[in-house]
C-alpha cells in the first residue's frame, strides 16, 4: 500500500509500504482522513540529532476511517464501522493507564505518526480499545477532532472547575486548536469568551464559533486584553500559542485561582518569580486527551453543536497541503483523504 513517510530527516515523501494486518486485540482500519498537524511540520524541518526517533515512519496522528478487518479477540465492532483512531498508543497497563489517565502514558513525542507509523497511508493497524465509534458522523470531515479537537478538550476539562457563570476566560489563538477551545468553553460554560487573533479571516471565525469580543494579537496584547476583560483577570486562560507575547499576556490577566494552560508549542518563555502572575492561580502545559475524553469529544460532535473546519486533500497534494499548513493560509485544519 502507499504511505507517506519521513523517509530521512529532511526527506519526506512516498513510498511502497506491506498492508498491516492486524493481530490478536487489534482492527484494520481503512484510513478515510487525516487531519495535518503543526507537530508534523516540527518532524518534517528538523535536521538529524534533535528528535528520538527511528526513520523511516509514516507521518500522520489525526486518523478516522472505517474498520476493514479484525484480529483474533476483537468483540463489538464490526467492518465498515467509522472510527476514530485515538492519537495516542497507551500500553493499558502502567501506573497511568491503571487510573485512566492514560494521556500521561507515552510521552507526547511518541505515538502514531510521530516516531512510528501513523494514517498517511491506505490502511492502519491498531488496538481495538484505541478506537471510539463515529455513528453517522463523516471520517473524511471529523479526523481532526483526535488531537486538535481532543487536546483542547483536554485543556478546556482542566480549568472547567475554575469557570463560573460569571467568569471571564479567554483563548489566545483561534487556529486549529484554539477553534474547538472557544467551541468547547460555548458548549460547556456560560462564560464570556474573548478570543485573541491577529489574522482577520480568523477573528470572524473566532466570532463565529463562539467568541464575545475578539481582541487583536500583536504589540499591546497585554493591555488591550485587560481592558477587554475588565477588572480583577480572567478566571482561565487557554494559550494555543505559546510565544514570549501570549505567555506574559497570561500571566499578566490571569485572576486570582484562575488557571492558565500553556498548550501551544511556541515554545516561548515567561518570567518565574513569587508574584509574578496571581497568586493561587494553576499554571500547566496540558498533555493530550485520554480515550475517554476523545469519546466525549465524539459524542458532543454527534449532538450536531461542533463545527469542523477543514479543508480536503487528495492523497497526491499531501505535500501542498503541507506547504499551507507552513504559510498559514489554511482556514481549519487540512484533512488529506489516502482512500479518495
Ligand atoms: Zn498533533
Ligand atoms: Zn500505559
Amino acid at each position: 500500500m502507499r504511505a507517506y513517510r519521513l523517509l530521512d530527516w529532511q526527506r519526506a515523501g512516498f513510498d511502497e509500504v506491506p498492508m498491516p494486518d492486524p493481530g490478536p486485540g487489534e482492527v484494520r482500519v481503512r484510513v478515510g482522513g487525516v487531519g495535518l498537524c503543526h507537530s508534523d511540520v516540527i518532524f518534517l524541518d528538523s535536521p538529524a540529532g534533535v528528535l528520538p526517533y527511528e526513520l523511516p515512519f509514516t507521518l500522520g496522528h489525526e486518523i478516522a476511517g472505517w474498520i476493514d478487518a479484525v484480529g483474533d479477540g476483537v468483540t463489538g465492532v464490526g467492518t465498515d464501522e467509522p472510527v476514530a483512531v485515538a492519537c495516542m498508543s497507551p500500553c493499558g497497563s502502567c501506573r497511568w493507564c491503571r487510573r485512566g489517565q492514560d494521556n500521561y502514558c507515552v510521552d507526547t513525542w511518541h505515538g502514531r505518526g510521530f516516531g512510528t507509523d501513523g494514517g498517511l497511508a491506505e490502511h492502519i493497524v491498531v488496538g481495538a480499545g484505541q478506537v471510539v465509534p463515529l455513528g453517522d458522523l463523516d471520517p473524511r470531515i471529523v479526523a481532526p477532532l483526535t488531537d486538535a479537537g481532543a487536546t483542547s478538550y483536554h485543556a478546556v476539562k482542566k480549568v472547567l472547575p475554575k469557570i463560573y457563570d460569571d467568569s471571564t476566560v479567554v483563548v489566545i489563538g483561534v487556529g486549529g486548536l484554539g477553534a474547538y477551545g472557544v467551541q468547547w468553553l460555548r458548549i460547556l460554560t456560560s462564560a464570556r469568551i474573548i478570543a485573541v487573533e491577529a489574522r482577520p479571516e480568523r477573528i470572524k471565525a473566532a466570532a463565529d464559533l463562539g467568541a464575545h469580543e475578539v481582541v487583536e494579537a500583536g504589540e499591546g496584547l497585554s493591555k488591550r486584553l485587560a481592558e477587554s476583560i475588565g477588572g480583577g483577570g480572567a478566571d482561565a486562560i487557554l494559550d494555543f500559542v505559546g510565544s514570549d507575547a501570549t505567555i506574559r499576556a497570561s500571566m499578566r490577566n490571569a485572576a486570582k485561582a484562575g488557571a492558565i494552560a500553556l498548550v501551544g508549542q511556541g515554545f516561548g518563555t515567561g518570567e518565574v518569580r513569587y508574584g509574578a502572575w496571581a497568586h493561587d492561580c494553576d499554571l500547566f502545559n496540558p498533555q493530550g486527551a485520554t480515550i475517554a475524553e476523545l469519546a466525549e469529544v465524539i459524542a458532543l460532535a454527534k449532538s450536531g453543536d461542533v463545527v469542523v473546519e477543514a479543508e480536503q486533500f487528495a492523497f497526491d497534494d499531501v505535500e501542498a497541503a503541507y506547504e499551507r499548513l507552513k504559510a498559514g493560509t489554511l482556514n481549519g485544519r487540512a484533512v488529506v483523504l489516502p482512500n479518495g
